[in-house]
């Protein structure tokens, strides 16, 4: 008898399982950013990080409260982009090169920090403390 016919998936099967286990932890992870998530920089050294704000922007989004989302966080919009794509990206048409990604990693990381630098220095970041 030859198990391995039953229990091998082909690279397509592979593929489909790996997507959807995928969304299942997007689905999980989200669950947890909305009910349970607190920012672990903050939870440790009570100081917050560069992304702190950004779950609250997203809900001053769904209520059409732009001007609140931006005050949460003013990069809130390229999150969904990211979030979208990263676990996209190998099932995407037309993804971006191994260098154009390392290049947005980049970038991005930069201007991360350079609006974590202005939240600190005009001190808005901390607006956001419970
Ligand atoms: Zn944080």
């Amino acid at each position: 008898m030859n198990c391995k016919k039953y229990t091998k998936l082909n690279t397509k099967q592979f593929n489909y399982l790996k997507i959807i286990i995928y969304h299942i932890i997007a689905l999980l992870v989200i669950l947890f950013t909305i009910f349970v998530y607190k920012c672990p920089m903050y939870y440790f050294f009570n100081f917050p990080c560069p992304g702190c704000g950004i779950t609250r922007a997203h809900f001053a989004l769904l209520r059409f409260d732009f001007k609140q989302a931006y005050h949460y966080h003013p990069l809130f919009f390229i999150a969904i982009p990211i979030i979208l794509y990263v676990p996209h990206r190998n099932v995407l048409k037309r993804k971006l090169s191994i260098k154009a990604e390392i290049i947005s990693i980049i970038i991005l990381s930069i201007l991360f920090l350079m609006v974590y630098l202005i939240r600190i220095y005009n001190k808005s970041i901390f607006d956001l403390i419970l």
